[in-house]
């Protein structure tokens, strides 16, 4: 359950959200609004943002988490659509160590084309012995301490 505010005042995305700051906005529910990133990796990278705040996403409440998981598929294929992507990534950047800027927590849908130069994916690394099962049983631990997922 989440303590936050329902706006911060001193948050850019809660300005975006209440309309007190301007955005190419294309779509709003109770839940959630989309609008175009104003610096965006490709032409019509979006940027989902439930309307409350919380500074990431570990806070959102589950109807709204459902609300953006359901919308996320229709509004990513009319991006797709519009801009004749050859796909898209979704990326959440949780934590100023992962790339958040804006701590008010966010999807990207961002269109990709085979001949852009966006510098994708990541280097990989790899496990040994019985990392994989330590790593494993600590999540589902931690897992079954938060709450009941069903
Ligand atoms: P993140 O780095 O995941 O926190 O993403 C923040 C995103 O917000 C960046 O991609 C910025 O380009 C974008 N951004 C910042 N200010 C604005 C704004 N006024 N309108 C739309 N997008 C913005
Ligand atoms: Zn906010």
């Amino acid at each position: 359950m989440s303590n936050s505010p329902q706006s911060d005042p001193s948050c850019l995305f809660c300005k975006i959200s209440d309309g007190r700051i301007p955005s190419q906005r294309i779509y709003a529910d109770d839940f959630c609004t989309a609008f175009l990133d104003i610096n965006p990796v490709n032409h019509g990278h979006v940027l989902i943002v439930p309307r409350h705040h919380h500074k990431d996403i570990t806070e959102l409440p589950s109807e709204v988490a459902s609300q953006v998981a359901k919308v996320l598929p229709i509004l990513a294929k009319a991006v797709v659509r519009a801009t004749g992507a050859d796909g898209f990534n979704v990326i959440i950047n949780n934590g100023a160590v992962a790339g958040q800027t804006i701590f008010h927590g966010h999807w990207h849908i961002i269109p990709r084309f085979h001949d852009d130069s966006v510098n994708w994916p990541w280097p990989h690394s790899d496990y040994s012995g019985d990392q994989i099962h330590q790593i494993a049983f600590a999540i589902e631990r931690e897992l079954r301490s938060i709450q009941d997922l069903s």
